[in-house]
């Protein structure tokens, strides 16, 4: 009964479970007010890149501590 549509637990394209840095790098990029998201697969596409360029950023938002959706 729940069932709007948009599962923010899932990827919007492919359907894929979301970690919390799928969403993070998302927000990050994208919209901080997303509802909904990307796998980081489908983000890379989206933005033209590559995946592990996306694991590397998160990696330094992490490490940088200065994010707070990265914590
Ligand atoms: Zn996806």
């Amino acid at each position: 009964m729940q069932e709007t549509g948009v599962n923010p637990d899932v990827c919007y394209q492919c359907g894929a479970k979301l970690m919390a840095d799928d969403k993070a790098i998302y927000m990050k990029l994208v919209s901080r007010g997303a509802t909904s998201f990307l796998c980081m697969d489908c983000l890379a596409v989206k933005l033209g890149c590559t995946r592990a360029a996306l694991e590397e950023r998160v990696r330094y938002f992490r490490e940088s501590g200065n994010c707070v959706l990265f914590r």
